[in-house]
């Protein structure tokens, strides 16, 4: 296998197995299990490889990508192999299209099967050639587990049993079309979008970047009306699910963990559990009878992961910050964990946070109530929206929980803190 280029390395925004994006802590390789699920077996495999060939530390992004860190030049062709002698990796992953679709990790069978839908959806994006990093499609089933609040380009959603709406850039609905027309539905606007990206790419990159008339040009389908919105699903805990099997959903704390909590929970699994990943930076085992579904879930309890669905750390997000990115002006990991503490009731009432090493907000790129941008060890502060815009303050994080009393309100002192203000560079 030939060394990844300086070129590849650089151009990073969208790491792959073959393809690693150079950090503060090394090489971080993002790897895409065959089927997007893996057994307790393979997922001991990927934590006893991360140990050998990265640092020890495993992330889960919010598009659900399982990634290594801390690889280097020399163990990276090592770890490659490995993974692929394994079979721990898709086999289109790498030096082909990326991965495009996010189906909910606790998807079953219901009014669509979006597991299937989504893979015959890559099935046929792998003849599109030219999209866009980062372009994104949700399959979702329509059920409980809704991922509304994820954003993408392209939304199908069960609307009626074997029919699923088309949503474009969640503003121009398509449909209803049946289930099993709908993936070559998709190939044909992938097709269309492809080709307008190629004559513009810097001005077209998403397709909310087309104004309508050329959205609804894409597709000749008719317009339909946007699905009902459904109420914000569990993000972890225990699920009941269909043959009287259950299911566990673990969230990772800022999406992050070390190859020996992943080794335990993989141990602790029964052999037959299935392993999807969560777009709630976690891991969904499946298949469970419910003694085997309630131990795991307790030796879970007992290594720090998420386990229950208001636990504040779920409604904060941060990038891996310092040490572990060379561009981070913040140790953000570390900081999040204590202002999810100290703001654990403005959190369970439904405030949003993030926590950003720099401005390229690679956790997180849409608004939240409240972001935090690190500069120089500080912090810029964004009311309501993204690490982009414009920020109203800059903060001394650790000053301010430094003199935070137990049980002291964080708003008044925030105030505080934030009362000097100081233009970005
Ligand atoms: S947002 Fe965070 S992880 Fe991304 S480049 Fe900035 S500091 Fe690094």
């Amino acid at each position: 296998m030939s060394a990844p280029s300086r070129e590849a390395l650089r151009r990073g925004w969208c790491p792959s197995t073959l393809k690693p994006m150079e950090t503060g802590d090394g090489w971080l390789v993002r790897l895409h299990p065959p089927g997007a699920r893996l057994t307790p077996a393979g997922l001991k495999q990927i934590a006893a490889l991360a140990e050998a060939h990265g640092n020890g530390l495993l992330e889960i992004s919010a598009r659900a990508n399982l990634q290594i860190r801390g690889v280097t030049a020399e163990s990276h062709p090592i770890l490659v192999e490995q993974l692929l002698a394994e079979r721990l990796v898709d086999e289109h992953d790498g030096d082909g299209p990326q991965r495009l679709t996010l189906v909910s990790p606790l998807a079953e069978a219901g009014l669509i099967d979006a597991i299937v839908l989504a893979a015959r959806i890559e099935e046929q994006a792998r003849s599109v050639s030219g999209l866009p990093p980062k372009f994104s499609i949700i399959v979702d089933d329509g059920g409980l587990s809704s991922l509304d609040a994820f954003a993408c380009d392209l939304r199908l959603v069960g609307v009626a049993q074997g029919f699923v709406a088309l949503g474009l850039a969640d503003r121009c609905w398509l449909g209803p079309l049946a289930e099993g027309e709908a993936a070559a539905a998709v190939g044909s606007v992938l097709a269309g979008f492809a080709h307008l990206h190629r004559s513009a790419p810097n001005g077209i990159r998403r397709l909310r970047d087309l104004p309508d008339d050329v959205l609804a040009n894409l597709t000749t389908l008719p317009e339909t009306t946007p699905p009902p919105v459904r109420s914000q699903p569990r993000r972890a805990g225990l699920f009941a699910m269909a043959d009287d099997r259950f299911a566990v959903l673990i969230g990772l704390p800022f999406g992050r963990c070390d190859a020996g909590t992943l080794t335990q929970l993989a141990a602790t699994a029964p052999e037959h559990a299935e392993i999807r990943l969560s777009p709630w930076r976690g891991l969904a085992f499946r298949k469970l009878a419910q003694g085997e579904a309630e131990q795991l879930l307790k030796l879970a309890d007992t290594l720090g992961v998420i386990t229950r669905d208001d636990d504040p750390r779920l409604s904060v997000q941060a990038c891996a910050g310092s040490p572990a990115c060379s561009r981070a002006e913040a140790p953000t990991m570390a900081d999040a964990a204590r202002l999810a503490e100290a703001t654990a009731d403005l959190l369970a009432q439904g405030a949003t946070l993030h926590v950003s090493g720099c401005v390229k907000s690679c956790a997180h790129p849409t608004a939240s109530d409240l972001t935090l941008v690190g500069r120089g060890g500080l912090y810029d502060v964004i009311c309501g929206g993204t690490a982009r815009d414009n920020a109203i303050a800059t903060l001394d994080l650790s000053a301010l929980l430094a003199r935070l009393q137990p049980g002291e309100d964080i708003h008044a002192r925030l105030s505080e803190a934030t009362r000097t203000t100081r233009p970005r560079g």
